[in-house]
């Protein structure tokens, strides 16, 4: 069993029940639904399907609704491609317009007010290059063509240097987070997150739709703001996704590996997962096999520490969206069982009993380093929340970590994280008979062996579902 996640994007390539079976049989964990795109009807179609599929599995794939933020836009252009002139002026427009080389127009009304003169514009992943010259300050701007080529239709916009004046919810963010609140989505993605203050909106938004629904919310990094606060950003969200293509073109390149790694180590100290995302097997969009440097990227980003990689193009468009899931897992499986990617060394909690974690955040760790020591083949938590799961999995146990509770939808919210395997159990006899009871299910799944020593950590009494407060070691007979 890989402890590394996949998370795969879906999209026309992989819509029907047979091809995301397939995917989830080739390691899938979590399923990435993209707002930017996609009509209600697909999505909830895509839904359905999922959570059928994992009845007739028996797995718990998690749904990630990921939504499109702040993203800006050139409108329509002549013939679906003009050539922009390096050296050529050009303006850009408010007003809603037909693009050519001369005029286009872009979806972002405060443009004129929120740029400056000599401020950069870069359009289409960074493939085009303009300089602001001036700002009327109200519907035009004048600009350069510092690096020109073809402009096609509804390309993405960044803005690195300007401060944009737009809230990081759209009104289309609100109707779609409503829309994937009421389907009981796993995870929100926020995408163009800049502060902590994003993720508070967001939290507050989801609290008050439902204070029932426990989604949780992934914290897309793409902005330069966003690593200024990543402090804060850390501290607030549930967790975090390395959105390496549209950081790749707002901080210079060549500083994504350094920001990833930064993030990552951020992340696991935190205990909230972390996730690299874009182009990682681009390559197999078309290929039947991925570069060399792209099993590479995938092979250092298991070995930096993420908790899960993720797909975009190449399983929501691409022509082979189960191999490359598969491709995926042989790399991550190969990583894990040759590299000391486990154990890490974090800090143990500092002792202050008026922290109301801190006693079951000394079990977690110290579970984790009694597995160590003993080499025990599993962690067993009973979690209501899945807060142990959490913190079990930061501390990258070689041990496997299994999670049981009687809250489903924590079952596929966990999926998303490191080494976590999840089963639903909801009786609630005496700690005695559930921890009898759960090494006699983990040996008949298979899951662990005569003899193999297994650590157990709950709450004692069962009955009040409180917080971990004990830790046995006991053998499996
Ligand atoms: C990214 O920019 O890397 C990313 C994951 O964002 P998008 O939602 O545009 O795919």
């Amino acid at each position: 069993m890989k402890r590394t996640k996949i998370v795969a994007t879906l999209g026309p390539a992989s819509s029907t029940a047979a091809v995301l079976e397939e995917m989830i049989k080739a390691g899938m964990d979590v399923c990435r639904i993209n707002f930017s795109h996609g009509a209600y009807d697909n999505v909830l179609s895509q839904i359905n399907t999922i959570r059928e599929l994992n009845k007739k599995l028996g797995t718990h794939t998690a749904i990630l609704a990921d939504l499109q933020g702040p993203k800006l836009r050139i409108g329509t252009v002549e013939n679906n491609s003009v050539e922009l002139i390096s050296g050529k002026e050009i303006y850009i427009t408010t007003t809603e317009c037909t693009g050519t080389a001369e005029r286009v127009y872009i979806t972002y009304p405060q443009f004129p007010k929120d740029v400056k003169a000599g401020e950069n514009i870069l359009i289409d992943d960074g493939k085009l290059l303009l300089k602001v010259v001036e700002t009327n300050g109200k519907d035009e701007v004048k600009a350069i063509v510092m690096h020109g080529g073809i402009l096609s239709s509804k390309k993405g916009v960044n803005l690195p240097n300007t401060k944009i004046s737009l809230p990081c919810l759209t009104e289309k963010d609100i109707k779609d987070l409503e829309f994937a609140l009421t389907q009981k989505v796993d995870w929100i993605g926020l995408s163009f997150v800049r502060s902590a203050a994003d993720i508070i909106e967001l939290k507050y938004l989801i609290q008050n739709f439902d204070h029932t629904v426990k989604t949780k919310v992934v914290a897309k990094i793409e902005k330069p703001e966003a690593i200024l606060d990543i402090d804060n950003i850390i501290k607030e969200t549930d967790a975090i996704m390395v959105a390496r293509g549209d950081l790749g073109v707002e901080v210079p390149m060549q500083e994504v590996p350094v920001i990833q790694k930064m993030l990552v180590r951020k992340c696991l100290e935190a205990s909230k997962p972390v996730i690299i995302a874009t182009q990682m097997m681009e390559s197999m969009i078309t290929n039947i096999s991925p570069s060399r440097a792209e099993v590479n990227d995938v092979a250092n980003s298991v070995m930096d520490g993420a908790d899960a990689v993720m797909l975009s193009g190449e399983t929501s468009v691409g022509n082979h969206p189960a191999k490359v899931v598969e491709a995926m897992t042989k790399i991550i499986e190969h990583v894990e069982s040759k590299v000391d990617i486990y154990n890490r060394d974090n800090a143990a909690p500092e002792v202050d009993l008026h922290n109301n974690r801190f006693i079951s955040d000394s079990i977690c760790y110290t579970a984790a380093k009694m597995a160590q020591r003993t080499k025990a083949s599993a962690i067993v938590t009973m979690s209501h929340s899945g807060y142990t799961a959490f913190k079990l999995a930061s501390h990258r146990p070689k041990a496997n970590i299994y999670v049981f509770t009687d809250n489903y939808s924590i079952l596929t919210t966990l999926n998303l994280v490191w080494g976590v395997h999840g089963f639903f159990y909801d009786k609630n006899i005496s700690t005695d008979h559930t921890i009898a009871d759960i090494k006699l299910i983990l040996k008949n799944k298979g899951c662990v062996k005569q003899n193999d020593l297994i650590i157990n950590i709950a709450s004692t009494p069962i009955s009040e579902k409180g917080k971990s407060n004990m830790i046995k070691l006991s053998a499996i007979e």
